[in-house]
């Protein structure tokens, strides 16, 4: 186990590591559904725009649901539309038929069996189809305010690749996560690194020379970089 100096010492680090990454980013646009959560704290808006982000770009996140919350802003108006209608407002998101069915199933189970109130907790929203713990925790965060630590494949990557973690799935990342990270610090953690991902720390070559947190990282795994 490891020690409480240990565990002080691993927060420090991670602290200093969000200040350096956030000098990076510096004004970078805000991933899709920090904006869409930003513009209005709804959860059924964050819970509806995440399903809809998986496996898709950012524009075509914001441009979908944009199109969806235009003709549905509800559950139950969503619950009522015909899925050609849902298909039809998120394309070209990917999976848009899958996901059209899904969040047609959501809108009504939220409605049928919730009072038509998006539920606030992970294990919830993780009853219903087409929900991963992605979209929990980004609903409970975004949607709630309710600390959480919203683990995607840039939150996992550049955790592990700095040393703040040593972990083999997102999920194992979140706990381990809850062990280092601050907690006032776990809400905004996943924007930050979605857009640092994005732009600094790239899957592929990742741009070492212009990133704030360099002399923090111990580059784990990291090939090739720029
Ligand atoms: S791998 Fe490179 S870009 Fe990524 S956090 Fe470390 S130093 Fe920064």
């Amino acid at each position: 186990m490891r020690s409480p100096i240990a565990t002080r010492a691993k927060s420090q680090r991670a602290e200093r590591a969000i200040a350096a990454m956030s000098r990076s980013v510096g004004a970078k646009a805000l991933p899709s559904v920090s904006q869409i959560a930003r513009k209005k704290r709804d959860p059924f808006r964050v819970l509806v725009s995440t399903v809809i982000s998986l496996r898709t770009k950012d524009e075509v996140t914001m441009e979908a649901s944009r199109r969806l919350f235009a003709v549905a802003a509800t559950p139950a108006k969503l619950g009522a539309l015909g899925v050609r209608t849902i298909e039809k407002a998120i394309y070209p998101a990917g999976f848009y038929k899958t996901k059209a069915r899904a969040l047609k199933q959501i809108a009504r189970r939220i409605e049928s069996e919730y009072g038509g109130v998006v539920p606030d907790t992970i294990d919830e929203l993780l009853s219903f189809k087409g929900v991963g713990r992605k979209t929990a925790t980004l609903v409970v965060s975004l949607g709630y305010g309710k600390d959480a630590i919203c683990v995607d494949t840039h939150v996992h990557r550049v955790s592990n690749r700095m040393g703040l973690v040593k972990t083999s799935t997102p999920t194992e990342t979140e706990f381990a996560l809850m062990k280092v990270l601050p907690r006032k610090r776990w809400i905004g953690y996943n924007e930050l690194l979605v857009s640092f991902g994005q732009h600094i720390c790239t899957p592929i070559s990742p741009r070492c020379t212009a990133c704030e947190a360099r002399r923090l990282c111990d580059r784990i795994g990291v090939i090739k970089h720029r």
